[in-house]
């Protein structure tokens, strides 16, 4: 049966896998992550985006692209570079996608380097399995059912009637980790047990909010977590981040306050 292959993720697995900085930490060890997001037409994906990755155990924030000053506006402490992703300077991780529009030269820009890569969102749109299947470091796609469905060449409605199996087949041609996101959200690679995130709420159906998910965890990669570590990890904050958002009775919340409750998602699992 489909569920037999499916394992729920645990507190405890999530708690012992949250990156600490140790005494001998610095900003580069605890890692940096660079976003490639954000477009004229959509500055604030780039904004909630890099929220995200602030609040996700990196040392430090990359942004490349447009939307430089609305990101500096909210958030000083980001690195900022106007040029090709390639000269941006140190990362250990890249997340690309999130409202970008039709960046496909930074795209093969990022994949080309030799660190994990986040894709999700307008990212998901020039990506091919060649080219993701030549990359030396690991590979994380984030698309939700409607996205995943372009990936496949298939109906949106056909993805959500199968789930699992649509998880673990992009994995597979892809050569990918892969979250599929929706009410409840999967993590696959091609073999192995689907990871399913326990912490979702509904009320995370609201614009922005798998932006905000892309930057936590493309953090947690730079930090060193496995595409399947990272991907589950980040669900499960995020998860717990909106539902401290909506509060015990839930109430609707908006992307910005999942990434201000990031800090205490944290709290309540160490
Ligand atoms: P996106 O589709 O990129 O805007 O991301 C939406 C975010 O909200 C993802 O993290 C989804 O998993 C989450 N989400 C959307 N709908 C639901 C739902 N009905 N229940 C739980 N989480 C949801
Ligand atoms: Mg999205």
């Amino acid at each position: 049966p489909e569920d037999a292959e499916a394992e729920a993720l645990q507190h405890a697995e999530v708690a012992e896998l949250l990156p600490r900085p140790g005494a001998e930490s610095d900003k580069y060890r605890r890692g940096v992550v660079g976003v490639v997001a954000g477009s004229a037409r959509y500055p604030g994906a780039a904004v909630l985006a890099v929220a995200g990755a602030l609040r996700g155990g990196a040392g430090a924030v990359r942004y490349v692209g447009p939307a430089a000053d609305a990101v500096l506006a909210r958030f000083p402490e980001t690195l900022v570079h106007a040029g090709p992703p390639h000269r941006a300077g140190r990362v250990q991780s890249w997340v690309i996608g999130p409202g970008m529009g039709d960046e496909s030269e930074a795209l093969e820009d990022v994949l080309a380097a030799d660190v994990p890569v986040l894709v999700d969102a307008d990212g998901l749109r020039f990506l091919t399995p060649e080219r993701v299947r030549h990359r030396t470091a690991g590979t994380l796609l984030t698309p939700h059912a409607g996205e995943a469905a372009a990936l496949l060449g298939r109906g949106r409605e056909e993805i959500e009637a199968a789930r699992l199996r649509s998880v673990r087949e992009l994995a597979g041609r892809y050569g990918a980790t892969v979250l599929l996101k929706g009410s409840t959200t999967l993590v696959a690679d091609a073999w192995g047990p689907v990871r399913v995130n326990p912490t979702g709420t509904g009320w995370l159906a609201t614009a922005g909010s798998g932006d905000v998910l892309s930057g936590v965890t493309g953090s947690l990669l730079a930090a060193g977590l496995s595409p399947r570590d990272a991907g589950s990890v980040g669900a499960y904050l995020h998860g717990l981040a909106a539902r401290r958002a909506a509060g015990p009775q839930g109430a609707p919340i908006l992307a910005t306050e999942v990434a201000d409750h990031l800090g205490e998602a944290w709290r309540d699992v160490v």
